[in-house]
């Protein structure tokens, strides 16, 4: 088929997209609209404001971003839309999505969002930007110092707006409406969608539809998660753990590059598992070569890259592999997404370092989906496995006994004990296959998994409809004495304050875009005068001292110290810095401490 007549065959066609944006679809084997897509597109090219239920994972940006492409696709010398999102990493992607949807197009996007430098965010502004995709305190930062103009804006996105309310965004994203003018259209998606967010719509939104999808095919909810810490020089160990442990069928894994690729495939092969590559760099006839081969079986298991996955449409896939933790969250939806088709079941498993559990974290609350850790298999469930293989293949093999066969067997019955027949007949296939009969095998997992007690989190399942998160009026705030003991929550100070200007929402989005910290994790925040504190469970507290102690707060950089808590602390209001504190303030008294409500950014009166 030609470019021309892929084109003319897009399902696509039918929204009235610009071929360029057709083409650059197919080119990013988009086959079909999803169902949000299918809804939101039409109404959004008509200009109607939308409310859309929608989560990651269901193609929501594309749903926004493909309208967005075709209105703005004549380059106008001025922003005409905004697309608000709640964390750096989110801007980032939907920028990244909707750059590779409108490739050809002459349309210019550019992101902004706080903890980065201004400079290069406003250089790129005066150059001209039909498209801003920004967190909500930047953008309000560069539109009052007057280099983001909102007066010509035709479009305003907000994306993941229920996240937007539980970091405290919400007024900030009124505020950035309330500056739009009146005409403008409004798309606003959220995966839920809290009473308070209701309000918003209704006060900002023009006489909005409701569009709202079933779990998408692109979700990956239905699919068994979990993980598995594994430190990095030991992931092939641990793949192999996996495989070699429990019952499986077709099974995809997945590496970063094509190099690895190759380098996994070999070991198992050399490991007597029948596995071959799948990446990018190989000629289209040997991928679908090899693909043939694993549909039909003779392969077991794929271990490919992301690009060459995305065309792979296996059905009764039963495990996903991650040998390292996709780049984004989207491409860890579509690995997910490969097991568990057609409403069977499917289990995707993540080898996670050490370094890397904040990340499964995260990815198990923006997802809302429980990932469970696993141990590590150990010698004895390995063992065990490939035992029953051998019982269950004997049996399995139901070809009808011939009389030879019988009539030897009576024969050996007669001069040796059965039973005795039976056990040297599994030493000897034991041996053969390399599975220990006779020795007990180490029901441990093995010794590099055994060191330290894993950070565990209770997977989270939060209410829908519940905008609040957990707030230490559920938690009692702890102090070093008790980080030491088990607790999972501790404080952290920052040494600013109300003096300069500082909000929740300001915390909450330094935590979300350096450290990439979820808003769920988030306790507590009490402003003071001159210094701050945050509650954060204490695994996430420890990647924070460890990898961001400095953050840049409202244009300063501050140091991050454990709050100096527990019995011997002197009153809040007056507590002394701790001793690494860089703080030019020497911590007057503050009268009205300034609390953060639960899902709120409001400040107290
Ligand atoms: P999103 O929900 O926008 O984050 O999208 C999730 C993933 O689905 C991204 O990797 C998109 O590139 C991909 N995607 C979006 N729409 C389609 C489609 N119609 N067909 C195939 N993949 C899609």
């Amino acid at each position: 088929m030609t470019a021309e007549e892929q084109i003319e065959a897009s399902p696509f066609e039918v929204f009235g997209f610009d071929p360029i944006i057709l083409e650059a679809l197919s080119a990013l084997e988009f086959e079909l609209p999803t169902p949000i897509q299918e809804q939101a597109i039409p109404l959004l090219m008509q200009g109607r404001d939308i409310i859309a239920r929608a989560r990651t994972g269901s193609g929501k940006t594309a749903a926004f971003g493909l309208p967005l492409l075709e209105r703005l696709k004549v380059h106008a010398d001025h922003v005409r839309a905004l697309i608000l999102a709640p964390t750096r990493e989110l801007a980032l992607q939907v920028t990244e999505a909707i750059r590779s949807y409108g490739k050809g197009l002459r349309v210019r996007l550019v992101t902004v969002y706080g903890g980065a430098s201004y400079t290069p965010q406003i250089k790129s502004l005066d150059t001209g930007m039909d498209i801003v995709v920004g967190t909500p305190g930047r953008l309000i930062d560069l539109m009052e110092r007057g280099i983001l103009d909102l007066s010509k804006i035709e479009v305003v996105v907000i994306d993941e707006a229920d996240e937007m309310l539980r970091m405290g965004f919400i007024e900030d994203v009124e505020t950035l409406l309330a500056k739009t003018p009146k005409g403008r259209q409004v798309a606003l998606f959220s995966a839920t969608m809290p009473p308070v967010m209701r309000k918003v719509a209704q006060t900002y939104l023009n006489n909005p539809v409701d569009v709202s999808v079933e779990a998408s095919a692109l979700s990956s909810d239905h699919v068994e998660q979990r993980w598995m810490r594994v430190p990095q020089q030991h992931k092939m160990e641990g793949v192999l753990r996996i495989l070699e442990s429990e019952p499986r069928g077709p099974t995809l894994i997945f590496a970063r590059t094509r190099v690895d690729c190759a380098d996994v495939a070999d070991v198992l092969a050399k490991n007597g598992l029948s596995a071959e590559a799948l990446h990018g760099d190989l000629p289209q006839s040997s991928r679908e070569r090899v693909l043939g081969r694993f549909r039909a079986g003779v392969i077991q298991i794929i271990v490919a890259t992301d690009i060459a996955a995305r065309g792979i449409d296996v059905e009764g896939i039963t495990h996903v592999i991650n040998l390292d933790l996709p780049k984004t969250i989207e491409n860890y939806v579509h690995r997910v997404g490969r097991t568990g088709r057609a409403g069977r079941a499917g289990l995707a498993i993540s080898l996670v370092t050490p370094q890397e559990i904040r990340r499964i974290t995260e990815l198990s609350h923006r997802l809302k989906v429980d990932i469970a850790e696993q141990q590590v298999p150990s010698n004895a469930q390995i063992i065990a496995f490939k035992r029953s293989l051998v019982v269950s293949e004997m049996l399995g093999d139901e070809a009808p006994i011939s009389d030879e066969l019988m009539a030897w067997f009576e024969t050996l019955k007669q001069d040796h004990d059965v039973e005795t027949l039976a056990l040297r007949a599994l030493r000897l296939l034991g041996s053969d296959r390399k599975i220990p009969m006779d020795s007990k095998p180490d029901p441990r997992p093995p010794s590099w998994a055994r060191g330290g007690t894993p950070v565990r989190r209770e997977p989270v399942r939060r209410d829908p409809t519940d905008s609040r998160r957990p707030t230490a009026a559920r938690r009692e705030p702890v102090g070093p004495d008790k980080l030491h003991k088990g607790t999972n929550e501790v404080e952290l100070f920052i040494p600013l304050g109300k003096q300069r200007g500082l909000r929740p929402q300001d915390i909450v989005g330094a935590l979300a875009n350096e450290v990439g910290i979820s808003g769920d994790l988030i306790g507590r925040i009490e402003i003071l005068e001159r210094k701050s504190f945050v509650g954060l469970p204490k695994d996430i507290a420890e990647v924070v001292l460890q990898r961001a102690p400095m953050l840049q707060i409202r244009g300063t950089n501050v140091r991050l110290t454990l709050a100096f808590t527990g019995p011997d602390a002197p009153p809040r209001g007056d507590r002394p810095a701790p001793r690494d504190a860089r703080t030019p303030d020497k911590f007057k008294t503050d009268k009205r401490p300034f609390t953060r409500k639960p899902g709120r950014g409001k400040k107290a009166p």
